[in-house]
């Protein structure tokens, strides 16, 4: 397993990341989580051995990751790290991009692999393209199948789709955290879209102001946000007093309750309507099935998750 004891990180003076302590199984899928500049890509590099620790340890089973102090070539072997700013050679096709860290002595072996590469990631009509000419999220996935081509033991992803259109991110999605878990490939995934996390993560955890906030499975998290900066990572929520914090699915129309509000406007959503009232000077968030006219007095009861 992966073992971060105690980690301390600081670029200039601020510290960016301060007693960080965490495991994460073989095999296992977790994620990072955090607001913008929380520290998720900083962590996923320390991960990697890019910069020396100023306190603390990290272990990938027996071996000791160490910053570039200690090591001529940044990134241990079993380890594989695809960075939100990816890089591949322009002037080669895709295929060639993703087969650079495979062995030349068999060649028919090299083709199947990448084959089987272009397919997890859903590649294989740009294959012959050079990579120049990909799109952004083209790259991205060429990147990603670059990363696994060799197999690592662990792989770090920040922010993995980031770049990649909802038409694809979804199928995608699915087929590479699919082949991370057949292969056994612990993977350490940054990212603040709650959709690479809340299928697929054995256990995440939130990163807020240079230390680890919440940890858990997506489950346990979901279910029982602790405050309200878990619960925007999920949904739209509300925090009513004396009831705490409530997702907008949580509060539902009905005849007669103590709960009054006013609609101010409807939202949307494809299958429902997300609907903003005014709850005795309060704004809150609530589903419906249709939208609800601006002004109408409504009452609102709670659902137990
Ligand atoms: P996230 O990935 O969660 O958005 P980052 O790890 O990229 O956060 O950044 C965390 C903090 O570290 C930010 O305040 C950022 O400005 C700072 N930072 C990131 N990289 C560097 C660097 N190379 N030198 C100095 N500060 C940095
Ligand atoms: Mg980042």
């Amino acid at each position: 397993m992966l073992q971060v004891n105690n980690l301390t990180f600081q670029y200039k003076k601020k510290p960016i990341l301060k007693n960080i302590s965490f495991t994460v199984n073989t095999g296992d899928h977790f994620s990072i989580i955090g607001e913008s500049g929380s520290g998720k890509s900083t962590l996923l590099k320390l991960l990697y051995g890019t910069y020396n620790l100023n306190e603390g340890q990290i272990f990938w089973k027996d071996n000791e990751i160490l910053g570039p102090k200690h090591n001529l070539i940044i990134g241990p072997e079993y380890m594989k790290y695809v960075a939100q700013e990816f890089d591949l050679m322009p002037f080669i096709t895709v295929s060639e991009n993703i087969g650079a860290y495979l062995s030349n002595f068999y060649p028919e072996e090299k083709q199947a692999r990448i084959q089987e590469l272009l397919n997890v990631v859903e590649l294989q009509p740009y294959a012959h393209t050079k990579a120049k000419e990909l799109s952004g999220g083209q790259k991205q996935r060429v990147a990603i199948a670059k990363a696994i081509a060799k197999q690592p033991e662990v792989l770090l992803l920040d922010e993995p789709f980031s770049h990649i259109d909802n038409f694809k991110k979804q199928s995608l999605r699915r087929s590479l955290f699919k082949y991370l878990k057949e292969k056994q490939i612990t993977c350490i995934v940054a990212t603040h879209d709650k959709d690479d996390v809340l299928s697929f993560s054995d256990e995440m955890m939130v990163l807020h102001e240079a230390k680890i906030i919440a940890k858990g499975t997506p489950q346990q998290l979901y279910k029982n946000p602790e405050n309200k900066l878990i619960a925007s990572f999920f949904d739209e929520f509300n925090e009513i007093e004396n009831y705490g914090i409530l997702y907008a699915n949580q509060l539902k129309v009905v005849k007669k309750s103590d709960l009054k509000a006013i609609v101010n406007q409807s939202y949307f959503k494809g299958y429902y309507y997300l609907i903003e009232a005014d709850l005795q000077g309060e704004k809150v968030y609530f589903e419906n099935d249709k939208a609800l006219k601006s002004g109408l007095s409504i009452c609102l009861s709670i659902l137990k998750m």
